[in-house]
């Protein structure tokens, strides 16, 4: 990914991350997913007293890139670390992005600190069912 894409995406991610909504766990987390007509679609983490209706930022984000009818190709997210790593997103959310999107949608999560690591859905989820 292009450095100046990469950036982009990454600040939306941090601007999603600063609305999110999670006063139950506190594991802030926002995301924004780069689309195939050039667009930067955020999403934010979304928690519910009733824990199983809990999003997660990058399917907020990757559900709204839909709702315009487009397509991911590229994906940030942004939080702190999991247990001293960087936080990439979970397999519920790199199956819906394989399945909008394919394996190629570029992966890149940042630390609030601005590390960074780069990856892509088919690396992080290499045997996910999708379309051809
Ligand atoms: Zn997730």
């Amino acid at each position: 990914m292009a450095l100046a894409d990469r950036d982009a995406l990454l600040d939306a991610a941090r601007t999603a991350r600063g609305h999110a909504y999670a006063p139950y766990s506190g594991f802030t987390m926002g995301a924004a997913v780069r689309t195939e007509r050039g667009d930067i679609v955020p999403g934010t983490l979304v928690e519910n007293v009733s824990l199983g209706l809990a999003m997660c930022a990058e399917r907020v984000a990757l559900f709204a890139t839909a709702t315009a009818d487009d397509r991911p190709t590229a994906i940030a997210l942004v939080s702190r670390r999991t247990n001293g790593e960087l936080t990439f997103p979970c397999g519920a959310c790199l199956q819906v992005a394989l399945e909008l999107g394919g394996p190629d949608v570029a992966v890149v999560v940042a630390d609030p600190d601005g590390a960074i690591a780069e990856s892509t859905v088919g690396e992080l989820l290499p045997r996910g069912p999708h379309r051809p």
